[in-house]
């Protein structure tokens, strides 16, 4: 147990206000980690630093200079959460044998992580952290996750509830995650999919200590609706059915009408008409809308872009020549 390395993976996105704290506590929990014997003293906090516009690199990056658990992953531009997470897991994949991840604003109780090194050591490759409520959320966030959550699990897909990015991973399950090749990363949807022995552990998320939510209404809307039509095509058959269904109605109201014309009742017709029309032209903007989303994704998968570009690298010690700030 003692030579079992841990990395502890953040993400940081314009975190200056927060960092100097989340990197205090999270010292403080390898060094009792260590000394309980339950991780090695390699053990290492990876930042991700995604393409941040204030000061978060030049703090991660002093900091790795005094500090031994401190390192360092710069990416080139912005790429979001779920890319940064990506990148910081691919880089300490090698030279750990597990890795959490956790996001920087310590809104993720960080002593969980020592229950997840307990079951880590039970033999399990991945362990979630889970919310026990949602109360530190304001009502709208609570039930729109709610509604997600119900949403995709109507649809098939197979989340953790409650359930966001706060987990272990084993080194093997993490090279898994390599053989996904999608471009658009929904990790909460894909790491249930590896299918390794798993566990989770229940705590109590906080309020966010400093800073503000990187995740306004607009993105996080963005970020359900990615995750669903990622994960399913349901939505594409629901609409398909409409279709059938508004067809069949068409059928039936025609032959009503053209039944009624021939009996001599001929209708006015005027707001049935123009009703019918809005209805059907509505569907059909709706139906083009979600299939263009659904090509809209294979044309971004058919590229195959990168997922991210790293800048600088200290955990893995590839350091360009040029300044490192
Ligand atoms: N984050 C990131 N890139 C982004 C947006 C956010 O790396 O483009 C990081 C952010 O620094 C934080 C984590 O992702 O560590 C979660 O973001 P946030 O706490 O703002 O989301 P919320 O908890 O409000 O859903
Ligand atoms: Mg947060």
């Amino acid at each position: 147990m003692k030579d079992t390395v841990l990395t502890i993976v953040v993400p940081c996105y314009n975190e200056e206000e927060i960092l100097p704290e989340t990197i205090t506590c999270l010292q403080e929990l390898l060094d009792e980690l260590t000394a309980e014997s339950l991780i090695s003293d390699r053990s290492k906090i990876l930042f991700v630093d995604d393409g941040s516009k204030d000061r978060t690199w030049e703090i991660i990056y002093k900091e790795g200079l005094k500090n031994k658990y401190v390192k360092g992953l710069k990416l080139a531009r912005n790429v979001g959460h779920q890319n940064a997470l990506l990148a910081g897991l691919e880089a300490a994949r090698d030279l750990s044998d597990c890795v959490v991840s956790i996001d920087a604003d310590l809104q993720d109780d960080i002593r969980v992580i020592r229950e997840f090194m307990l079951k880590f050591h039970d033999g399990c490759e991945i362990v979630y952290g889970v919310r026990k409520s949602r109360e530190t959320d304001t009502f709208f966030k609570r039930s729109t996750a709610q509604s997600f959550y119900k949403l995709m699990k109507g649809l098939g897909v197979d989340l953790v509830y409650n359930h966001a990015d706060f987990r272990l991973m084993s080194q093997r399950a993490i090279k898994e995650l390599d053989r996904f090749k999608e471009v658009n990363l929904f990790l909460r949807g894909i790491v249930p999919l590896i299918g390794f022995r798993s566990d989770v552990v229940y705590y109590d998320r906080l309020e966010r200590k400093a800073g503000e939510t990187k995740y306004p209404f607009k993105k996080m809307l963005a970020f359900a609706f990615d995750g669903i039509t990622s994960f399913s095509i349901s939505p594409i058959r629901f609409v398909l059915v409409i279709g059938f269904v508004s067809f069949l109605m068409s059928l039936a109201f025609g032959s009503y009408f053209l039944a009624l014309k021939f009996l001599g009742a001929t209708q006015t017709g005027w707001t049935s008409l123009i009703t019918s029309i809005w209805l059907i032209g509505g569907l059909q903007l709706i139906a083009i809308g979600l299939i263009g989303e659904y090509v809209g994704k294979i044309y971004k998968e058919a590229k195959q872009r990168p997922k991210f570009i790293v800048d600088i690298d200290t955990f893995n010690l590839s350091v360009p020549k040029r300044q490192l700030l």
